[in-house]
């Protein structure tokens, strides 16, 4: 007979760990929860030893139809935590309401303040290092100070003060009890000191509460539904099919595998596994006169909000910079080749928000189930306007820099960002998962993660992910006290 609890959780990233916390604190101590998680415990020595985060090579798992478009996945306990980079920027209020404040795209079932007191207890689990002139409305400061700026940054700030901050980020400025400080080397993936705040350096002890089972190498393969609610899900453990029975079930296996096991589980939608998107990234090379790059104190080290909000988001996209500051550049020469002036050049990526399109999908792989398909044909014509801002924007920068040429202009291939497939909003027939992440149909059945995103802010996604899976245990734990 399968086994019963109160909670059964799939996935170990942010969004998982993050609910189960707060989960955790509400929840009586007679509470059973279990946790299903596909990969093993591949810890920081491993990772160093082998030079990756997860023994699991991601073509085992998901095949990507249309490679030029990289999508980046790292099963195991903590999930992408662990190769993450660490950007932790919150959204602006417009993101939450593109549509009705600018007529394009779609709204989010909530907005900024509502998400605020969740973000900064996110900032202080993390113990996020920032500015303390934030261009949000933030209720606390950042737990931790900034990084220390690189000349172009400081010349930038100068300049735009309104308009420069330092990075928001979990690379640590101060070390903590179990994190080094950051040293700018630009790996980020493995972190070698680790300064990034990780779910194996910051959250695992969730998973010893006497509470909660953790099963690894366990990928869950269905859900079973009975009488409108999910019933069961369905797992593999030493190559057999095992059943366990839960009160409320919770999806966190990203915006990949949320859709597929969906999919798989034939709980279906007209956009399910559609809207598969990130925010485009334009990465801009360019060479200075007299001042020098790399010289902050993090990989990022600055973040531009010169071209965020406004009305232009009605024709063109929002756009955040980062400042690059570790000599890594996404195949750019990251050095100039004249004497002295080796680090006179000066690397910003330009990311910019996503309307996603119906078109870019993640399906089951027709060949073989087990795994998911990402096919992405294309970015959105409203992403695309971005290309015709860029020379202007560069001019406007230019009043700050002494910029001699610019070196190159190229599409990112990846930000990393994986998000839509299950799209959160109000209308169940135009969304999966409503602003609490419940499933419209199944009301015992969540869907955490970045697969809820109705559109992609230029913001890095995680801290919004821990955030939206705060505020979704909050209303379930509300929930079921009513
Ligand atoms: C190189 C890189 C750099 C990044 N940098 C940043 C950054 O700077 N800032 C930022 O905000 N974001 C960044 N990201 C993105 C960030 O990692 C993701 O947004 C985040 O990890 C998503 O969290 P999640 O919990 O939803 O999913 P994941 O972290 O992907 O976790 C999902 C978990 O579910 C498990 N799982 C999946 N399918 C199954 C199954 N069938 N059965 C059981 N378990 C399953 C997986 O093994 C995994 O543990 C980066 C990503 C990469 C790859
Ligand atoms: S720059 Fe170095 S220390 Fe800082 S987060 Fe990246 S790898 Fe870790």
């Amino acid at each position: 007979m399968a086994e019963r609890y109160d909670l059964i959780i799939v996935g170990t990233g942010f969004a998982g760990a993050f609910f189960l916390m707060r989960y955790l604190e509400r929840a009586p101590a007679d509470v059973r929860v279990l946790v299903l998680e596909r990969g093993g415990h591949d810890d920081k020595r491993w990772q160093i030893d082998n030079r990756r985060t997860s023994n699991i090579a991601p073509e085992a798992v998901f095949r990507n139809s249309t490679p030029e478009k990289e999508w980046l996945t790292s099963p195991g306990f903590g999930g992408n935590s662990n190769c993450w980079w660490g950007g932790t920027t919150r959204m602006m209020p417009g993101d939450f309401e593109l549509k009705s404040r600018y007529g394009v795209g779609h709204d989010w079932p909530m907005s900024y303040d509502d998400l605020e007191p969740h973000y900064t207890v996110v900032e202080e689990v993390m113990s996020i290092s920032g500015p303390a002139d934030s261009p949000h409305r933030r209720s606390k400061p950042y737990p931790q100070p900034p990084h220390r700026f690189s000349e172009p940054d400081a010349l930038l700030k100068k300049h735009f003060p309104d308009g420069w901050f330092h990075a928001a980020t979990s690379r640590a400025r101060v070390a903590t009890g179990t994190r080094g400080v950051c040293c700018a080397s630009g790996i980020c993936e493995l972190c070698p000191v680790d300064a990034k705040f990780t779910v194996q350096n910051g959250l695992a002890s969730l998973y010893k509460d006497p509470r909660v089972s953790l099963q690894l190498h366990c990928p869950v393969v269905g859900l079973e539904t009975a009488a409108g609610l999910v019933s069961s899900v369905v797992y593999q453990q030493d190559g057999k099919d095992e059943r366990a029975d839960g009160d409320v079930v919770v999806l966190a296996a990203s915006a990949l595998f949320n859709p597929h096991l969906l999919l798989r589980s034939n709980i279906g939608h007209p956009l399910l596994g559609k809207r598969l998107h990130e925010q485009m990234s334009i990465d801009v090379c360019l060479d200075l006169g007299g001042v020098k790059s790399y010289n902050g104190s993090s990989t990022v080290s600055g973040n531009g909000y010169l071209f965020y909000e406004g009305e232009h988001r009605r024709n063109y996209p929002a756009c955040m910079i980062e400042t690059w500051n570790a000599p890594f550049a996404y195949g750019h020469p990251a050095f100039r080749l004249e004497k002295n002036r080796w680090t006179e050049r000066l690397f910003l990526r330009f990311m910019f928000d996503e309307i996603p399109r119906d078109d870019n999908t993640v399906t089951v792989l027709a060949d073989n189930p087990a795994m998911a398909e990402a096919r992405f044909v294309g970015y959105s014509d409203y992403a695309n306007r971005a290309w015709a801002e860029i020379p202007r924007m560069v001019e406007v920068l230019g009043k700050a820099l002494p910029i001699e040429r610019v070196v190159n202009t190229a599409l990112g291939r990846t930000t990393a960002h994986i998000q839509g497939t299950v799209v959160m909003g109000k209308d169940p027939a135009t969304s999966i998962v409503d602003g609490n992440l419940i499933h419209h149909q199944f009301r015992n059945l969540l869907v955490l993660g970045s697969s809820s995103f109705p559109t992609a802010s230029p913001a890095y996604p995680s801290l919004t992910i821990s955030a939206l899976s705060l505020r979704a245990a909050d209303h379930l734990m509300v929930a079921k006290s009513a």
